[in-house]
């Protein structure tokens, strides 16, 4: 039986409880919606912790976008009923004035890695994820957390955050969950018109194509992927970039640590992915 947990001073008992058994307890953060990428964490998390939490915030401070914020899906019984069947302890889902009561004042900001690509075109939004997985690791103790390739600047930003404050949570990192045709799971492709859902999986297919343009040494394989892109029905592209998949700093040819990340809007709906290269 899930337990849905609201409020942080009862999480922390249950977990004081959880450690003096014993127990690990393993952290698996999400805004809800939750599809079977996030349930993959969930598995990782239960193959390697006694306890698991997932919780669903679905946090206003990393949100540059009132609209986007406004749009985002909400669907917290059905997720309820997939972390039930998944066997997860906890759900914790506070409101947002418990994570940010009233006097709230502090943020957490990460430089360097958070300045490029999602930090540039999203001013803002890695200081509202640095400061709620802070919060988060805070309120629940958790002696490890699991995080989503897919979204593989924010891995290296919380990377960055817990090296840098010592904080005792190991971050893991698990793959991409991709459906049949290539397109990563997103609770955003829930936005996506059908016209729309039909073009996406061109995303992946485009840097896939452009990583192996890239390893063959191809200096033209990043302008190739834009001009797909856009040729396959995306709107505009935000980045198609080579950077150092740990420091995010710019490449100009593959190396072992080499990631190409794109982001990119097709139909009002803003899509990211990232590869290996
Ligand atoms: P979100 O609810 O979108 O904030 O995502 C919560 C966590 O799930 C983040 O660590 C994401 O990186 C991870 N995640 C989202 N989509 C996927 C996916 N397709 N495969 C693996 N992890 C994912």
């Amino acid at each position: 039986m899930t337990e849905i947990i609201r409020k942080v001073t009862d999480l922390r008992a249950l977990v004081a409880g959880w450690h003096r058994a014993g127990d690990t307890v393993g952290l698996v953060p999400t805004m809800g919606a939750l599809h079977a990428g996030h349930l993959s964490l969930v598995r990782a998390a239960q193959a390697d912790c006694a306890r698991v939490i997932a919780t669903i915030f679905v946090n206003p401070k990393q949100f540059n976008n009132p609209a986007d914020l406004a749009k985002y899906p909400r669907t917290e019984a059905a997720d309820l009923a997939l972390l039930q069947q998944a066997g997860v302890d906890v759900l914790f889902a506070p409101p947002p004035e418990e994570v940010y009561p009233l006097g709230f004042a502090s943020t957490v900001s990460v430089a360097g890695v958070a300045g490029p690509l999602e930090g540039a075109s999203r001013p803002g939004h890695f200081d509202g994820v640095a400061t709620v997985v802070a919060k988060l690791f805070g309120m629940s103790r958790a002696d490890r957390a699991y995080f989503g390739q897919k979204d593989w600047q924010q891995l290296q930003v919380v990377r960055r955050l817990v090296a840098d404050l010592n904080l005792p949570t190991l971050v893991i990192g698990c793959e991409t969950l991709r459906e049949a045709d290539g397109l990563a799971m997103s609770s955003r492709n829930t936005r996506l018109s059908p016209r729309a859902r039909a073009i996406a999986p061109a995303l992946y297919v485009a840097i896939s194509r452009a990583a192996r343009d890239l390893r063959a040494g191809s200096l033209a394989a990043l302008d190739t992927c834009h001009a797909a892109l856009l040729d396959a029905g995306f709107d505009s592209i935000d980045y198609i970039d080579l950077r150092d998949g740990e420091t995010l700093l710019p490449l100009s040819a593959p190396t072992s640590t080499a990631r190409l990340l794109v982001a990119a809007w097709l139909d009002g709906v803003r899509l990211i992915d990232n590869i290996p290269v």
